[in-house]
């Protein structure tokens, strides 16, 4: 159910020199209910007085259908009017929000062997919040997972120890960082050089057997929506979640 409510940032950090990390809690003091991978809308307005709102992927990890706090990444834009509002929110500073929304999450019937999950930058923020979803489905039926997570350098890996070290206690789960600009400094084995779309295909995808998940820019999601059509992957296994500028 869609509920309207005001959001409290108890905490903060930045990810990354333009990503901040905002963890809010409501400010009515009731638990936030969602199911991993959907997102809220932000609703404030423009200098002018004109209402408007920005969405944003829920990314706490979520053992149960309700989480004490809601936690997102905002990507910093340059002249965005929510970067404005996010950026530069002190703790203790509220926001309108409303939700959940969105219909991007893992789903009971899917009978697949494998997942792909597929990020660019903030679009990794949903695949943080399934992490234990994930955790029961290895578990109960032995689903393996390939995250591909498409950054620029290094610094730009969002939570990647996090998923480094879900990887580390989850064999069937595999973290595969595309580095586009420059390799770590000390490179790991599953590192590869390139765009998702470069290394997708070194993991064969099967069109019986897989499920993709597809999140973040659009660009790289159209891109990795036709590869995964080429390859012979049926569209209703190709889940996708654009971050569409909502102006
Ligand atoms: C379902 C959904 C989930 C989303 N989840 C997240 C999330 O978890 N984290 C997150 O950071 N964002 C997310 N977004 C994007 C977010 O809603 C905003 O669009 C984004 O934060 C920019 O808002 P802004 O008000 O700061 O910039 P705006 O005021 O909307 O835009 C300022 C200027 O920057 C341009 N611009 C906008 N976005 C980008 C961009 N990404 N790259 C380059 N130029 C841009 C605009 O065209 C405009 O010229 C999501 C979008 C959708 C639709």
């Amino acid at each position: 159910m869609i509920e309207h409510f005001q959001l409290k940032l108890a905490d903060s950090r930045m990810l990354a020199p333009t990503v901040r990390h905002l963890a809010f809690e409501r400010a009515d003091g009731a638990p936030f209910k969602f199911t991993p991978g959907q997102f809220i809308q932000i609703h404030f307005n423009y200098d002018d007085g004109k209402p408007t709102k920005r969405s944003y992927s829920v990314g706490t990890p979520a053992a149960a259908s309700e989480v004490d706090k809601l936690e997102l990444a905002v990507s910093f834009v340059d002249g965005g009017a929510a970067t404005k509002l996010l950026g530069g929110l002190e703790h203790g500073g509220s926001i309108d929000a409303s939700g959940p929304y969105g219909r991007f999450c893992l789903m009971d019937d899917d009978a697949n062997q494998r997942y792909f999950l597929i990020a660019t930058g903030t679009g990794i923020t949903p695949y943080r919040a399934m992490l234990p979803s994930i955790a029961k489905r290895i578990a109960e039926r032995g689903t393996r997972v390939a995250l591909l997570y498409g950054a620029r350098n290094e610094e730009e890996l969002l939570y990647g120890e996090e998923f480094e070290a879900f990887a580390g206690q989850h064999p069937e789960f595999t973290f595969h960082p595309c580095l586009s600009r420059a390799a770590r400094a000390a490179p790991r084995p599953n590192d590869r050089r390139g765009h998702v779309q470069d290394v997708l295909p070194e993991l064969q995808p099967h069109p019986e057997h897989d499920i993709a998940y597809l999140c973040g820019n659009p660009d790289m999601i159209d891109a990795n929506f036709t590869l995964l059509k080429e390859l012979g992957m049926p569209i209703k296994y190709i889940r996708r979640e654009k971050y569409v500028s909502s102006r």
